[in-house]
C-alpha cells in the first residue's frame, strides 16, 4: 500500500489526482490540503477515510471541529511539522502558486518524495530546491504534462546526449487573435481554454503564454538543461505533449489525449507503467497535427521568463510573484492585459541578490507582492 499526501485536493489537479487514487487500489489517501472549500474537504474525508486533514485558511479551518468522524482536522500552523514528520511515501503538491513553495521545501529536505504540480516552488526557488533534494535524498517527480512527457521521453538515457528540449503549448485562448485585439480582451474571454480544463490562474497564464515561460524554467530546473537548449513551439491539438531532440537528430515525443489522469499516474507510480484506463488517443481521428513557432512580439512573457532565468538569483521569484499579483487583479478586471504584460518588466528593476533559504524568498515575495499590490489597487 502507497500512502499518499496530496495538498490543494480540491483544485483542479486535487480532484484529478482523487480519481487516480479512487481507481488505485494500492493507493491510500493518508492526508490532503484544502485552502477554503470545507465542503469539498468533508467529501473527500466521507469517500476516502484519511488520517489528517489540513484547512490550509484559519478562518475555515476555525469553522470546523477538530475531528470530522475520524479524521484529525488541523490548520495552517501544522502544515510544516504535517510534511516533516507524516510519512507519506509520496505528497502531490498542487497547490495554488507562490502557496506551494513553503511545502515543496518542507517535504524535500525532509528527503520526501515530491510529485510536483505546483510549478511556481520550482521556478521561483529552482537553485536552492534541486540542492536541497540532492543533499537530502529528496526526489522531484514531474506532474506537469509537458514535463511528465519530457521524462518519458527520457526514461533509460541518464539525462546523455539531449540536443534540446522541446516543450509544446496549445496557446491558450488567444492563439488566433492578432496583437491588437487581444489586448482588448477580459479575463473572462481569457478563461476560455481551447484544450484544457484548469484552474483560473493556469488558464491566464496559458492565454498570456507565461504558462509556457513558467515551464521553461520548471524544465530547465527539472532536467538539468541549459536555457539555450529549451525551446517552445505551439502545438494547438495538444496531442504530442513535448519532445526531446537528441545529439545525433532524432526526435522522441510523447502522444496522448488531453487529461492530466495520465501524468499524475505516471508520477504517482514513479515511472513504472501501470494500465490505466482512461480513453485512448485515436491518431486517425485526430488527422493532422499543426506545430507554429512562438511569436515572441505578441507574447513578451516568454522573453521575460527566459531573461529572468539567465540572471537567475531572486529574478525568477520576482517574475514569478509579480505575475501572480497581476493575474489576481486582472481576474477581477481592475487590470489590463497591455498593463498585465508591462507590469512583468518590474522584475528586472528591482534589487538584485541570490536567496539563501526559504526565510529569504518567502521575504522577498512578501515584499514584492505587497510593492504590487500598491501599485495595482484602483
Ligand atoms: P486550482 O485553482 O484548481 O486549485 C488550487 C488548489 O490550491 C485548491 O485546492 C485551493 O484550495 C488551494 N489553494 C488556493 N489558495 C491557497 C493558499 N493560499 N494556500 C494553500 N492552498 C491554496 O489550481 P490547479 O489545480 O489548476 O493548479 C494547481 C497547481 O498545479 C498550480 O501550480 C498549477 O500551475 C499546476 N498545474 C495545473 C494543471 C492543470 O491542469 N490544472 C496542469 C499543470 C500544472 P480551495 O479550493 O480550498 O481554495
Ligand atoms: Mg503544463
Amino acid at each position: 500500500m502507497k500512502k499518499i499526501g496530496l495538498l490543494g485536493a480540491s483544485g483542479s489537479i486535487g480532484t484529478q489526482t482523487l480519481d487516480i487514487l479512487r481507481r488505485e487500489e494500492d493507493f491510500k489517501l493518508s492526508f490532503f490540503s484544502v485552502h477554503q472549500n470545507i465542503e469539498k474537504a468533508k467529501r473527500i474525508i466521507d469517500e476516502f477515510s484519511p488520517k489528517i486533514a489540513l484547512i490550509t485558511s484559519m478562518e475555515a479551518y476555525h469553522s470546523l471541529g477538530k475531528f470530522y468522524g475520524s479524521t484529525k482536522i488541523i490548520g495552517p500552523n501544522d502544515l510544516e511539522s504535517l510534511l516533516r514528520y507524516e510519512e507519506a511515501d509520496i505528497v502531490l503538491n498542487a497547490m495554488m502558486g507562490m502557496s506551494g513553495l513553503s511545502s515543496s521545501w518542507w517535504i524535500l529536505e525532509g528527503g520526501g518524495k515530491l510529485a510536483l504540480a505546483n510549478k511556481e516552488s520550482l521556478v521561483s526557488a529552482g537553485k536552492l530546491l534541486t540542492d536541497l533534494a540532492t543533499e537530502n535524498r529528496g526526489v522531484i517527480l514531474p506532474v506537469d504534462s509537458e514535463h511528465s512527457a519530457i521524462w518519458q521521453c527520457l526514461e533509460g538515457k541518464n539525462n546523455r546526449g539531449i540536443e534540446k528540449l522541446i516543450l509544446t503549448a496549445s496557446g491558450g485562448a488567444f492563439r488566433d487573435l492578432t496583437k491588437t485585439e487581444m489586448l482588448t480582451k477580459s479575463s473572462k474571454e481569457a478563461l476560455k481554454h481551447p484544450n484544457w480544463s484548469m484552474g483560473q490562474k493556469i488558464t491566464i497564464d496559458s492565454a498570456t503564454m507565461m504558462n509556457k515561460g513558467l515551464e521553461v524554467m520548471e524544465a530547465h530546473w527539472l532536467f538539468k538543461i541549459p536555457p539555450k537548449q529549451i525551446d517552445v513551439l505551439i502545438h494547438r491539438q495538444s496531442i504530442v505533449h513535448s519532445l526531446v531532440q537528441y545529439d545525433d537528430g532524432s526526435l522522441l515525443a510523447q502522444l496522448g489525449i488531453s487529461d492530466m489522469r495520465q501524468p499524475i499516474h505516471y508520477a504517482l507510480n514513479e515511472k513504472s507503467r501501470l494500465p490505466l484506463d482512461l480513453p485512448r488517443l485515436d491518431l486517425a481521428q485526430a488527422g493532422l497535427l499543426h506545430f507554429e513557432d512562438v511569436d515572441r512580439d505578441k507574447y513578451p512573457t516568454l522573453d521575460y521568463c527566459y531573461k529572468a532565468l539567465e540572471e537567475g538569483g531572486n529574478r525568477p521569484l520576482l517574475l514569478n510573484t509579480i505575475n501572480e499579483v497581476l493575474v489576481e487583479y486582472f481576474l477581477k478586471d481592475e487590470l489590463s492585459l497591455k498593463e498585465l504584460f508591462s507590469g512583468l518588466n518590474q522584475a528586472f528593476d528591482e534589487r538584485f541578490f541570490e536567496p539563501r533559504d526559504l526565510q529569504d524568498l518567502l521575504e522577498e515575495e512578501k515584499r514584492i507582492r505587497f510593492k504590487t499590490e500598491e501599485i495595482c489597487k484602483p
